[in-house]
């Protein structure tokens, strides 16, 4: 079967986002069809929102599957849900437990009703475009230019990497 490899963006901010974003990467080993092959550190990052709301904890690793993009998709919703993550759906860049986002699948570009790939809004994400930077430097997103490129010139916000260990050590 033709695998391709895919980045995955994951994010939080409620609860215990240090730990549930750690359990969402195990979840995302443990997907059908798939292989991790790289993780970033977690990154700390101011959110983007009107809506007064905690950092996030953030992440992206990149895995190879054979899944279709909508299967996949349809993966990591569950594992949204598996987490309870809850949508309201008036509110924009609202406060969430875990948000799984396909990033870049191989160099398919999709402009589906409910999944765009590359994702539309990663250019502006800092807090996707340093991790992946992390794991993959030397990106060239076809129609967006070079990783390097595109985190010069994305609106800046305050991120820091947080060591995984120590991170998940405190909090015991
Ligand atoms: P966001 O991630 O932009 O903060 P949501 O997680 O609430 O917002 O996503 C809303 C919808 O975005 C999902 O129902 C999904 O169908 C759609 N979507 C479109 N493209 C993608 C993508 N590349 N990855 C994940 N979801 C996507
Ligand atoms: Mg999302």
């Amino acid at each position: 079967m033709p695998v391709e490899e895919v980045f995955i963006g994951i994010g939080g901010n409620m609860g215990d986002s240090s730990n549930i974003v750690i359990q969402a990467i195990d979840c995302l080993t443990k997907l059908t069809n798939t292989r991790m092959k790289a993780q970033s550190s977690l990154y700390l990052s101011e959110p983007v929102s009107e809506i007064p709301q905690n950092d996030y904890v953030n992440a992206v690793v990149l895995v190879e599957t054979s899944l279709q993009p909508l299967e996949l998709l349809l993966e990591l919703q569950a594992i949204e849900h598996a987490f309870y993550r809850y949508r309201d759906p008036n509110l924009k860049w609202a406060p969430r437990t875990l948000d799984l986002d396909i990033i870049l699948f191989g160099s398919r570009s999709l402009n589906d009703s409910h999944l765009k790939i590359p994702h539309p809004e990663m250019q502006n994400r800092l807090f996707v475009l340093e991790p992946l930077f992390e794991i993959s430097g030397d990106l060239y997103i076809p129609g967006l230019g070079s990783l390097k490129y595109l985190i010069d010139k994305a609106p800046a916000i305050e991120i820091n990497a947080l060591s995984t260990i120590s991170n998940s050590a405190d909090r015991k």
